[in-house]
């Protein structure tokens, strides 16, 4: 230990309090006060063993105490007495006090902040960390507000806690070194969003165009719990710079009642799938709807009066429908849900069909706005096989994880052209990029930061 250049924290923990086995009272009381290594920055002891030391005074003689950290892990929620519980840690002679706590919402990240900014306030040196998905914010965000440090891994599946980060994540993805109170805050909102790299995209399109913000995934259940918690700046619990949000599946109808304008498409559309904070208030866009058919116009040429089909009748499906029939297409819905398709079919004058047995021969255009394809349990579906898709012109698939879908592999089997969900994904996000900046999107540096985190 001697021999290492890096501060290196202790820690010698009982399986109850996240440890690897379990420790008797006096194993552990034996390790902190004769048998630890010397050398050690820091030495993390669980407040419990903590309240005991400090009390002996032939212990407390043995112990640097600013070295100390003194710790609480809550592995199952946030305690209703955090804040006592920080009163009590604070009256020991520890140098630094530390808070982990079970997020099961974001929303169980607001007594986190607010537990840092007390202790900043009070001049407490101190950790506080949200364990699990939903609280991710507080490990990139956390040292900007004061946190002593973050906790990374060194390896992808090294994680200490759960939804701890890697180390070079958090160093070359959120560029947690860099984030102060300044920084812009924008996020992406939805259930689940691990799977998404627009994390990469944006925080790369951030680093690229020298601005000062950061992306971070927010893996909302109760949207509406959330906008109202932390989102809106007329009700928000905690002072933050948020600038903006992506919202995702599941989230992009139910969230635009908690606006305060949505642009006249994203109603037409009835979904938002973007989120900008102006001044005290909340207004929202839809870039799928911009986006959508760019990259194939690029490719196909002009959509007017071409036939086109597209399978799906949810937010992605929508909002094809309102970009196609904008330029001119005739379109026809094929979907499995009768009265959703039907409703969706004439609200824009499209036509609709059942999904099941369709075939597509009549048409210059068909896209998959289902999620089927799509990386896990359903990679091996597809909405359509190429006999079905046998005659048509050209395919395209919105998923764009995988890049390869097996919509797209049978489309080339029956003879189409094709078109994956890459480009508009870069598109949609350069077109958010400039909602919240003011500035035009570096796209190629998004599109390769897209490619690179998929492979
Ligand atoms: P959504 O609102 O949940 O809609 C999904 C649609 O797919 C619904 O109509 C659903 O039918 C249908 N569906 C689901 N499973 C099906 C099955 N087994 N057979 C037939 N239809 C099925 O999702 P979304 O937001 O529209 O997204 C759809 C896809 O587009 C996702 O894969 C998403 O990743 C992709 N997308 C890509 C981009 C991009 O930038 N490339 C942007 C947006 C979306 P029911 O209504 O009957 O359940």
């Amino acid at each position: 230990m001697d021999s290492l250049d890096h501060p290196v924290i202790i820690t010698f923990r009982p399986a109850e309090q996240g440890g690897k086995r379990a420790l008797a009272h006096e194993t552990r009381l034996q390790f902190w006060l004769f048998d630890k290594p010397n050398g050690a920055a820091f030495c993390d002891i669980e407040f419990d063993l903590v309240t005991g030391l400090a009390s002996s005074t032939f212990a407390k003689g043995c112990l640097d105490w600013q070295t100390v950290i003194c710790s609480h892990h809550d592995f199952v929620g946030v305690p209703v007495d955090l804040e006592q519980i920080y009163e009590r840690m604070a009256g020991t002679p520890a140098r630094i006090l530390k808070v982990a706590v079970h997020a099961d919402d974001v929303t169980d990240c607001i007594p986190v902040f607010k537990l840092l900014e007390r202790a900043r306030r009070e001049g407490r040196e101190m950790i506080a960390i949200a364990m699990g998905a939903a609280g991710i914010a507080t490990r990139i965000l956390g040292p900007s507000r004061g946190s002593f440090l973050t906790y990374g891994a060194l390896e992808t599946d090294g994680a200490t806690a759960p939804g701890q980060l890697t180390a070079k994540e958090l160093r070359e993805l959120y560029r947690v070194d860099r984030i102060t109170e300044q920084t812009l805050i924008m996020g992406l909102v939805g259930l689940p969003v691990g799977h998404s790299v627009s994390p990469h995209v944006h925080n790369a399109a951030f680093a690229a165009a020298g601005v000062n913000g950061v992306y971070i995934p927010f893996e909302v259940r109760d949207a509406k719990s959330f906008f109202g918690r932390i989102v809106h700046p007329q009700t928000r619990e905690i002072d933050w710079n948020l600038r903006g949000l992506s919202i995702t599946a599941p989230h992009k109808a139910t969230v635009m009642d908690d606006l305060d304008w949505v642009e006249p498409a994203a109603q037409e559309i009835g979904a938002v799938n973007t989120v900008v904070v102006v001044g005290d208030a909340l207004h929202g866009y839809n870039t799928d709807a911009t986006s959508v058919l760019k990259p194939v116009i690029e490719r196909f040429g002009s959509l007017r009066d071409s036939r086109c089909a597209i399978i799906g009748a949810g937010g992605a499906a929508s909002a094809a429908l309102w970009s196609l029939r904008r330029e001119g297409a005739c379109v026809t819905v094929f979907a499995r849900n009768f009265q959703k398709t039907n409703s969706l079919a004439e609200k824009f004058g499209a036509r609709y069909e059942n999904l099941e047995a369709a075939r597509f021969d009549a048409f210059d255009l068909v896209i998959n706005a289902t999620p089927l394809g799509t990386c896990g349990q359903r990679e091996n579906e597809t909405p359509a096989i190429s006999d079905q898709l046998r005659g048509a012109r050209f395919a395209y698939d919105l998923v764009y994880n995988p890049t390869e879908t097996r919509f797209l592999r049978e489309a080339r089997d029956a003879g189409c052209e094709t078109l994956g969900g890459l480009p508009m994904l870069v598109q949609q996000a350069a077109e958010q990029f400039k909602l919240w900046t003011g500035a035009d999107a570096p796209i190629e540096v998004m599109r390769v930061a897209a490619e690179r985190a998929l492979q």
